[in-house]
């Protein structure tokens, strides 16, 4: 069976684990927490990164973070994962829900303003298969009517938007290191990246449980204290020793995931000329990488058969989110606004292909010749 994906793994992460453990300090902010911060915040110029335990975390911090309150409203998408719901949702916030644009799947930016009111707090874009929104749109509106944006780049790790990397365009942005994703600090793992300076502090003090423990150890205050609500929101340094061992190859991933992309692309490329499927459009300006490929069906019958056929045949090829708004908790707790005219459609048609570092080419050929042998 060719799996769906497997944890990258490069070779040195048990060399590095194995000297967090000798360190004698496996909690969170040890060495090689510091050194995979450091290396964050340089790469891609972000004035403080925080290792947490995933970007679900990450997102609950940003929440607490901007004092997310009962009754307020936050703007995203419904094609998204139930996390970027779920962490405003635990403050007490209504999930206002509004459209996807079909071409990438990201939240369609001419559409937010009409679903603003004056309840309105924040707006969170989520970079789907690592492909960026339209954030200049995006951070002008939010602008003009004093919201935040959080990023969701879970995704989006080494991708920019107009050269910026995502993650550090808006307010804050999350980062998820799990390991369906591009970089993993050993199955769970995240970032919060905080770019707006006048944030940092209590960023720091939110992650600490709410005490000022992180100026305690850097000497600036002699004891510490509570200070404010907070939680555990710290890595393990034992996984940010794994994590250090993915990101001192992160060209190397990079690089072998888009050449993954860019086979797919190219041999199914006929096929979508005959109009048999649909192929990811990553608009200009932009560069990706290579989080996912996905393709697109004609409904959700023919993926439903498309799925079945490559799985007789030792494939596992999988859908992805059901739009939150349909869901049980998201008519709860959240409401669509506007008409749902491309989010319930393209995300039924829509069907993800085995891709991961670790795989062989000898691999994507042979998905590729099921998918020919599918369509013949
Ligand atoms: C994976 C993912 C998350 C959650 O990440 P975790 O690290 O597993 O908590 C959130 N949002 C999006 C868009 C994701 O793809």
């Amino acid at each position: 069976m060719i799996p769906f994906n497997k944890p990258p793994v490069v070779g040195t992460e048990l060399e590095y684990m194995k000297q967090a453990m000798e360190s004698g300090k496996l909690c969170g902010d040890g060495n090689f927490t510091k050194k995979c911060e450091k290396w964050l915040e340089e790469q891609f110029h972000c004035h403080k990164t925080l290792l947490t335990p995933s970007c679900t975390a990450s997102l609950e911090m940003a929440a607490i973070l901007l004092d997310i309150k009962p009754g307020d409203e936050v703007i995203m998408p419904s094609f998204t994962f139930v996390s970027t719901s779920n962490a405003f949702v635990l403050r007490g916030a209504t999930i206002v829900f509004v459209d996807i644009r079909p071409d990438t799947m990201n939240i369609d930016e001419t559409k937010i303003e009409a679903a603003i009111t004056n309840k309105t707090r924040a707006i969170v874009p989520v970079h789907y298969a690592g492909v960026a929104c339209e954030m200049d749109t995006i951070m002008a509106i939010a602008k003009r009517h004093n919201l935040f944006v959080i990023e969701d780049a879970a995704q989006g790790v080494m991708s920019t938007y107009k050269g910026k990397a995502l993650g550090t365009i808006g307010h804050i942005g999350c980062y998820s290191f799990h390991e369906t994703k591009n970089y993993s600090s050993g199955g769970e793992g995240g970032a919060t990246l905080i770019n707006d300076p006048e944030l940092i502090n209590r960023a720091e003090v939110i992650r600490e449980k709410g005490t000022n423990r992180s100026q305690f150890f850097r000497g600036q205050v002699d004891k510490y204290t509570w200070r404010d609500i907070g939680s555990s929101y710290l890595m393990s340094d034992l996984q940010a020793a794994y994590l250090w061992a993915q990101l001192e190859e992160a060209e190397k991933i990079n690089e072998r995931r888009l050449a993954f992309w860019q086979i797919y692309y190219d041999a199914l490329t006929p096929l979508a000329e005959k109009g048999l499927l649909a192929l990811p459009i990553v608009p200009e300006g932009l560069e990706h990488n290579a989080h996912m490929f996905y393709i697109k069906l004609k409904d959700i019958e023919q993926r439903t058969a498309f799925n079945d056929y490559m799985k007789e045949h030792g494939v596992l090829t999988v859908f992805h989110y059901v739009s939150l708004h349909t869901s049980p908790a998201g008519m709860k707790f959240g409401r669509f606004d506007g008409e749902d005219i491309f989010t319930t459609q393209e995300s039924e048609r829509l069907v993800r292909l085995p891709m991961f570092y670790n795989m062989t080419e000898e691999e994507q050929q042979t998905v590729i010749g099921h998918i020919r042998d599918f369509f013949a």
